[in-house]
């Protein structure tokens, strides 16, 4: 019988094996552990493919976000632009640090932050805007970068789900004045374990990262500022490079599965990925919206076809933002949304009997439903 994972990592190990392994076992007889020269020389080729000035490599996705902030001076008392549909690490981060997340309602075709509501949240407090890639799908950045430079905010951008996306032929990350990056295992680029990195074009910001994410120190022992420990692993720096150069290959298959998926399932009523003409998206999840979502979900966990949910309940709908006292017509898009979104499997090795196979069950059970 056909199974259809939500993703196979391990399916993508079978394929490497070999230069992972040597990878790995290279890391463990020079015992470079942490930092050292995989991570050296990670953060070189990172940087070359995001077409960015500077990368430093951290702990997580989590931490380059609120290292960034920290880096701009983002802190008590300031407000911070996200969008009301993310991963929490997004608003989370802006806590982190001190500061207010001010949500805002997503697009209703793309899922991203609706720029046309951004500028009606923006008060004398708000320093920076952080919008999100979600999904692999780019955000309108020439509508971001306008109204960042007319109101004299940061940018940096959550390219969590989008390495290697491209919004008008401008790969993310490098477009705002930073950007940030996980490599949590299940990302488009994942490592075997936690990892992130922050590129950005400049050079002081850079610095102060790099600071940060190490103790506050500048050489060893020279603590400028109070910084963190948010190192990357030698470990998962090798196995970050031994699949960079295959990147652009894996992100070409989930074009093509994306691309074969939406052609089988058009004419079933659920609400395709929309792209749109000046985005390239990297399809790190494949989100189709339907009304009968508890019974498609059912119904696909019966012919073993995993799915998922991101995210169940939009980020000002949850209980730890319930003192913002968000209604849910403040959010009319997100609210909405949340109970029709259904992110069906993609990675790059889904076969096309796979393929095939998703695209007969949904026939199926429209027929059932009918
Ligand atoms: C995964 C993710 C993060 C955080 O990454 P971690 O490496 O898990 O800390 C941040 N933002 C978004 C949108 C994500 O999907």
């Amino acid at each position: 019988m056909i199974k259809i994972p939500f993703v196979d990592l391990y399916a993508q190990y079978t394929g490497i094996k070999s230069d992972i392994d040597k990878a790995i076992e290279n890391v463990i007889s020079n015992t470079s552990f942490i930092g050292g020269g995989d991570v050296k020389a990670f953060e070189e080729e990172f940087k070359k493919y995001i077409g960015v000035n500077h990368c430093i490599a951290c702990a997580n996705g989590t931490d380059s976000i609120e290292i960034l902030l920290k880096a701009y001076g983002i802190s008590q008392g300031d407000e911070v632009i996200v969008p009301a549909i993310s991963w929490i690490s997004t608003s989370e981060a802006v806590s982190s640090v001190g500061a207010k997340p001010v949500f805002v309602d997503i697009h209703p075709d793309y899922y991203t932050i609706n720029t046309d509501k951004i500028e009606e949240k923006i008060t004398s407090k708000t320093k920076a805007i952080i919008p999100v890639h979600l999904y692999g799908h780019p955000c309108d950045m020439d509508e971001v970068m306008r109204i960042a430079e007319k109101n004299h905010l940061i940018v940096i951008e959550d390219c969590a789900q989008a390495h290697g996306a491209k919004w008008d032929g401008k790969t993310v990350g490098g477009i705002g004045h930073a950007g940030s990056f996980s490599f949590y295992p299940g990302k488009n680029l994942g490592a075997y374990g936690d990892a992130g990195a922050m590129v950005t074009n400049d050079e002081s910001v850079a610095r102060v990262c790099r600071q940060i994410a190490n103790h506050g120190q500048e050489g060893k022992h020279n603590h400028l500022i109070e910084g963190r420990n948010s190192r990357l692993d030698g470990l998962q720096a090798a196995i970050l490079r031994t699949k960079l150069p295959y990147l652009k290959q894996w992100t070409d298959q989930r074009q093509a599965v994306a691309k074969d998926y939406s052609e089988r399932m058009k004419h079933h009523d659920i609400q395709l990925p929309a792209i749109h003409s000046k985005a390239e998206h990297v399809f790190h999840l494949f989100v189709i919206r339907t009304d009968k979502r508890a019974e498609l979900m059912k119904y696909l966990s019966g012919k073993n076809i995993d799915v998922a949910i991101h995210y169940p309940t939009a980020l000002p709908f949850l209980p730890c933002y319930q003192s913002f006292g968000h209604k849910q017509e403040d959010f009319p898009v997100a609210h909405a949304y949340q109970a029709q979104i259904l992110s069906l499997p993609i990675y790059a090795e889904v076969t096309a009997e796979q393929a095939a196979y998703l695209a007969e069950s949904l026939t199926e059970f429209k027929k059932q439903n009918a």
